[in-house]
């Protein structure tokens, strides 16, 4: 068995492991294994061992791994921040995007969607620790986003992501994580029905877990430490 293959074997059984700690089923967390940073030949060993959903941060990388792995029926997932020249694009190649932080973006995304594919799944990005540096949009603008992202006819909103800072502690881990939960339970109070918590990288999947995400994003652990990648 390689290592990728392994890996992937140890974060399914964390996964089932913190499921069962939560109370939940394992089949209600999805994995997708962030391949940025690594070959499509990374991306084709992963499949082999059943893997079907992949995220990726940087549009031209992202186009070039697609492309060398057309053959496969695989799922891709856009995870970096999403820059106005870069939405045709995005559009064209991704199934959902985890980041969208501006109405601007959403209306581009919206207008340039294929019109031979079904609605691009978004994900709405909160930054719920407030820290300065990190992207995604505040908690009190969720609401006013949610709802007028969901208006839009080639979209479909799904729910919300979150990349917290970093903490060591799992009870402090789970802070952000609760957070963005209530913070979909409030939205969906208004008459959405948002279905997803995008939340949990390899350092934090446990806690995530354990507060509802129904993604997690994990490329460490999978596929090894980057030698570049770091969007955040
Ligand atoms: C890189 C990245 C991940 C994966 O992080 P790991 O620590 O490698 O598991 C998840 N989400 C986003 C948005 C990322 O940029």
């Amino acid at each position: 068995m390689t290592r990728i293959i392994s890996n992937l074997q140890a974060v399914h059984d964390a996964i089932a492991q913190a499921a069962r700690m939560a109370h939940r089923q394992k089949e209600n967390i999805e994995l997708v294994a962030v391949s940025k940073g690594f070959s499509a030949d990374a991306v084709r060993e992963a499949h082999q061992a059943g893997q079907l959903a992949f995220g990726e941060s940087y549009i031209q990388e992202a186009i070039n791994k697609i492309e060398l792995t057309r053959d496969l029926p695989l799922q891709w997932h856009f995870i970096g921040p999403v820059q106005s020249n870069k939405t045709r694009a995005v559009s064209a190649h991704f199934t959902w995007v985890h980041s969208l932080d501006r109405l601007k973006i959403a209306e581009r995304l919206s207008k340039q969607r294929p019109s031979n594919l079904p609605p691009l799944n978004i994900c709405i990005q909160v930054n719920v620790s407030g820290e300065d540096s990190k992207s995604g949009i505040a908690p009190e603008e969720v609401t006013e986003l949610a709802l007028a992202v969901a208006r839009l006819p080639q979209l479909k909103l799904r729910g919300l992501m979150t990349i917290p800072a970093p903490a060591e502690e799992p009870e402090t881990q789970r802070i952000p994580f609760f957070k963005l939960h209530q913070l979909m339970r409030q939205i969906n109070k208004l008459g959405l029905s948002l279905d997803t918590l995008s939340m949990g990288m390899s350092h934090d999947l446990c806690a995530a877990i354990l507060e509802g995400a129904t993604i997690v994003r994990i490329g460490r652990a999978i596929f090894g430490e980057r030698i570049y990648g770091e969007n955040q």
